[in-house]
């Protein structure tokens, strides 16, 4: 009860435009927030993904914002996950980039979302003829775009895009979508999920999400799901979900090339930096952008022990 109501108070706060422009403005507040952000621009991001790749860490790269609305919005951030494809094809690095289906249109139609997911698909094709994984990670936000989602992964992958999808486990539904992709041998992130629902469609409370994140990690990283050439990633910063992963991989045969954990740029670093150095596929989801906002109040929401440091900021700065 006291999570959702924490959760519902944070995405209310990320949505808050007028909180947002006013406290995008503070310098303070935005310093505060490098931590979880690699910089303005998409060459930012590429110098600290060059950063991570020397320590064994590869990175996902994400432009800031979502649920974008206006057309401009919506084209400049089409604009900015070429020039992130662009510049990691050039540093020759991994091509990886994650997309919020609500920044590339869905919160227009969604046949503008299609239209501007291929745009980007077509690109990373094209850059992504070297060595090196390459991605179009679609990340999954409230339960309502779920539907939309899975249907722009489908057309994607049918048409040869090299595209994953991220699937939540605070969702019910999540273990039958989940096994629909397994079976073509597709590529899954598995999350908790950032969002509250009710108990009609959600699971509800931490230990209940913990419990069915255990379950599709089962499925994940089960013998049959290896067979199929499946391609699981595990997106958590839970050093115990993590540790069952690893041991389900052991005793189902999986190659530890075979799968990979991701996390958040900033967050539990000392743990990345483990996984790698015991030769674990790590991935950083790593954002760039001004619009820092609603993805910051998103990491002190999981971190709440850093909302009293954002508030000082704010009032002194
Ligand atoms: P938790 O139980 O929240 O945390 C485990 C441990 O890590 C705890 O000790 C906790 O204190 C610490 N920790 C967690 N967050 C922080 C932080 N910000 N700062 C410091 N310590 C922290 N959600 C979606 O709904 N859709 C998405 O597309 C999506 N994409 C994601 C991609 C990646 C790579 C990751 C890692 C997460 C993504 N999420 C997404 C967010 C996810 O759903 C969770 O809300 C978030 O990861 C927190 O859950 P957790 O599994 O890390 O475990």
């Amino acid at each position: 009860m006291l999570r959702r109501l924490w959760q519902s108070a944070m995405i209310g706060l990320a949505r808050s435009s007028s909180l947002k422009g006013w406290i995008q403005k503070n310098r303070t507040a935005a310093a505060m927030m490098q931590r979880y952000v690699a910089g303005g621009t998409a060459k930012d991001a590429v110098a600290t993904a060059r950063d991570l790749a020397a320590k064994g860490i590869s990175v996902s790269l994400f432009y800031l914002g979502e649920y974008v609305e206006t057309r401009e919005g919506i084209d400049e951030a089409v604009r900015e996950k070429l020039s992130a494809i662009k510049a990691l094809s050039e540093a020759g690095l991994d091509i990886h980039v994650s997309v919020d289906p609500t920044q590339i249109g869905l919160g227009v139609s969604s046949d503008l979302m299609t239209e501007n997911a291929r745009v980007i698909g077509k690109a990373l094709a094209n850059a992504a003829r070297g060595p090196g994984r390459h991605c179009l990670m679609l990340d999954m936000e409230d339960h309502t775009t779920v539907d939309a989602t899975l249907a722009l992964h489908d057309d994607l992958a049918a048409d040869g895009v090299p595209v994953a999808v991220t699937m939540q486990a605070y969702l019910k539904r999540t273990e039958a979508d989940l096994a629909a992709r397994i079976r073509p041998g597709g590529m899954v992130r598995l999350v908790k999920g950032a969002f509250v629902a009710g108990p009609e469609i959600a699971h509800v409370g931490n230990a209940a999400i913990k419990e069915n994140s255990r379950r599709l990690i089962d499925l994940m990283l089960s013998e049959k799901a290896r067979d199929r050439g499946f391609y699981p990633v595990i997106a958590t910063h839970d050093d115990r979900l993590q540790a069952y992963a690893i041991e389900r991989a052991e005793a189902n045969g999986w190659a530890l090339d075979a799968y990979e954990f991701e996390m958040l740029f900033g967050v539990r670093t000392k743990l990345a930096e483990t996984l790698a150095a015991s030769g674990h596929r790590i991935r950083l989801y790593t954002p760039f952008g001004r619009d820092w906002w609603p993805y910051g109040i998103r990491r002190i929401g999981e971190n709440p022990a850093s909302l009293p440091l954002l508030v000082r900021s704010v009032v002194s700065g």
